[in-house]
């Protein structure tokens, strides 16, 4: 099966800035307060799997698993 990405809520610091949301090219990532920011997640059923996000994170709170 393919890796997916995952944001590890113990790490992500839930800056309306994310850079990993702006980053995914399929909009699979989401932050639980929408413009205020909020904790990030990613919906398993939209991400590809390409990878963009890990490298996007400045804390490095997303891995693929
Ligand atoms: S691996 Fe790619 S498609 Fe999946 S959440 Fe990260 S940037 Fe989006």
């Amino acid at each position: 099966m393919d890796k997916k990405a995952y944001i590890d809520p113990a790490i992500c610091d839930g800056m309306p800035t994310c850079m990993v949301k702006f980053t995914c090219p399929v909009g699979a990532v989401s932050q639980k307060r929408g413009l205020l920011g909020g904790t990030a997640s990613v919906d398993k059923s939209k991400c590809i799997g390409c990878g963009r996000c890990v490298a996007a994170c400045p804390h490095k709170a997303v891995k693929m698993v």
